[in-house]
């Protein structure tokens, strides 16, 4: 055995912090632990450390890359349900859905051109409607992706027509940095309920995709319902070089 053998039950000892204090941020909000969603964000990390927060009874992981995710879905259980939060390029759609037949969720989608072929894709391979988040960038950095707050309105209005798929609700990420301020997350909060006005939809219709590691409690508060959490769980990542997608 090598003599630096990974210490075993860090990842899933961190993990249950993670659920507690979320759910103590969801209560103190005055909702209950079943009204969010903990997305363990697993992207560079080993397929054995994933197993082990799955062995602690989790199911619900994130990955950035679709060569990643393509190569380690296989790898683990087929049960788990996989979210899929990079940013996807449309000749990467069909090696992503093919690849990973478990995919639950893309948080991703941030115009029309990317939601016609996630949609076009799922009814060429029959699989079950794929789940989507539209994402909005709410700090108004040209370098981030996502909608306009202005133009998220009708990009839900357009993924809402697409038969394959069903719209879940609105994303976001924060500064560079990744740390999201609570001006960001005020932001998608507002666009909830401007496309909820604009589309006469109900706000449990529309779920928030909001918060990291560095403040998935304060994001809980503010009305996320689905938070996505990597290095608090994982540990820090190392990028060696610039990534492959
Ligand atoms: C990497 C990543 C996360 C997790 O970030 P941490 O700060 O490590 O929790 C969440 N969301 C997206 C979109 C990411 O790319």
């Amino acid at each position: 055995m090598a003599a630096s053998a990974p210490v075993v039950g860090v990842a899933a000892a961190l993990f249950r912090s993670v659920l507690q204090r979320a759910q103590q941020a969801a209560e103190r909000s005055g909702r209950t632990a079943q009204q969010f969603r903990l997305v363990a964000v697993s992207k560079t990390k080993p397929v054995s450390v994933i197993r082990e927060v799955y062995d602690a009874g989790h199911r619900c992981f994130g990955e950035n890359y679709v060569r990643e995710l393509v190569e380690k879905a296989p790898q683990l259980p087929d049960d788990i349900e996989w979210h899929f939060t990079g940013n996807l390029q449309s000749n990467k759609v069909k090696p992503l859905l093919t690849g990973v037949p478990n995919l639950a969720y893309v948080e991703t989608v941030d115009d029309a051109k990317i939601a016609n072929h996630l949609d076009g894709a799922v009814a060429n391979i029959g699989r079950k409607p794929l789940k989507v988040f539209v994402q909005v960038n709410t700090s108004g950095e040209t370098s981030k992706s996502g909608a306009e707050p202005a133009g998220c309105a009708d990009l839900v209005k357009h993924v809402r027509s697409c038969p394959n798929l069903e719209f879940c609700g609105l994303m976001t990420i924060g500064m560079p940095d990744y740390t999201a301020t609570p001006e960001n997350f005020k932001t998608l909060s507002d666009c909830r309920s401007q496309v909820c006005k604009e589309l006469g939809m109900s706000e449990e219709q529309c779920e928030l995709s909001m918060g990291m590691s560095s403040d998935f409690e304060l994001a809980i508060e503010m009305g996320s319902t689905n938070v996505r959490v990597g290095s608090t769980i994982f540990g820090a990542r190392e990028y060696p070089k610039k990534e492959a997608q």
